[in-house]
């Protein structure tokens, strides 16, 4: 019963269409997943991390870091931990060693939820033709079910135009900077350009505007936009940092009433959106 769960699983996931239920299927099997692996010991953690083609080996405990039972190389380390909201997790945090960061049996299995949620989300982009009436059934009631439980709101809701006075504070400065070509930081170019793709822009229109950079070069620029975008590697769409890590990392600049209410610059659109419809109709590119 267990085995073909999941691919059938993974049809009617990928047939839901909706990518919030694609999200939170691959969360929540990444973590049962990493929960599963906190049990286990060394050799089927290795066995899992080499799936992954992780940079992974197993450390005998020493007298002053007992606590470690694995050396993951750094490159590794950061493309599951990157994602990871907790101070915890930065790389200027940890025990490194040689390009190595020392991980606990807890913390291996956190960062490969990240590549199992990664996994689990690159299959859920598979296309299913047509499925039979009694398995539709079953697909749309679950689609109800999520709704019901989430709430209809969603990010795919935005409109598809881009609504340049529903942008939130940081990201008008972003977009205003980055437009005159000056410097902008890297988690600014991350947050811009996540913003806009998460809201309607092309991948033409975003990589358009970073033009003005003096060191613009249109094929990485593609590349990372295309990449942040989900056309590329593992599939993943990204969406901005929430404002706490904006806030940290000083791109939250010039907060206004509707910051003071939300904890991301996506629902801050949305609200903006909301309050622009109630006094005027909105026209695209405004
Ligand atoms: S509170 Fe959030 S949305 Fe508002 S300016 Fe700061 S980071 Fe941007």
């Amino acid at each position: 019963m267990e085995i073909p769960s999941f691919p059938i699983a993974i049809m009617m996931v990928a047939t839901t269409e909706d990518s919030r239920i694609k999200r939170t299927y691959a969360l929540a099997e990444a973590k049962r997943a990493s929960s599963l692996l906190k049990g286990e010991g060394k050799q089927t953690i290795m066995k899992i991390a080499n799936y992954f083609t992780l940079k992974l080996r197993p450390i005998q405990p020493r007298p002053n870091l007992s606590n470690y039972n694995f050396a993951l190389d750094f490159t590794d380390y950061i493309r599951n931990a990157a994602i990871i909201q907790d101070k915890k997790w930065k790389l200027t945090n940890r025990l490194l060693s040689k390009g190595e960061v020392f991980l606990t049996t807890v913390e291996i299995s956190r960062l490969l939820e990240e590549e199992v949620r990664r996994y689990i989300e690159q299959k859920l982009q598979v296309k299913v033709k047509s499925l039979p009436p009694s398995i539709m059934n079953r697909v749309n009631r679950l689609k109800q079910l999520f709704y019901e439980k989430r709430g209809k709101t969603s990010w795919e809701e935005i409109p598809s135009e881009v609504i340049i006075a529903a942008y939130p504070p940081c990201i008008r400065r972003l977009h205003e900077t980055t437009s005159s070509g000056r410097h902008v930081s890297h988690i600014g170019r991350f947050s811009l350009t996540t913003f806009l793709l998460n809201i309607g822009m092309t991948t033409e229109n975003v990589i358009d505007l970073f033009r003005s950079f003096a060191d613009f070069k249109e094929r990485m620029t593609r590349y990372q936009v295309e990449h942040l975008a989900g056309l590329r590697g593992s599939r993943t769409k990204y969406i901005p940092p929430t404002c706490d890590t904006l806030r940290t990392h000083g791109v939250c600049l010039g907060m206004d009433e509707i910051c003071r209410g939300i904890r991301h610059p996506l629902v801050y659109y949305r609200r903006k959106l909301r309050v622009l419809k109630m006094k005027a109709p909105v026209a695209p590119g405004a």
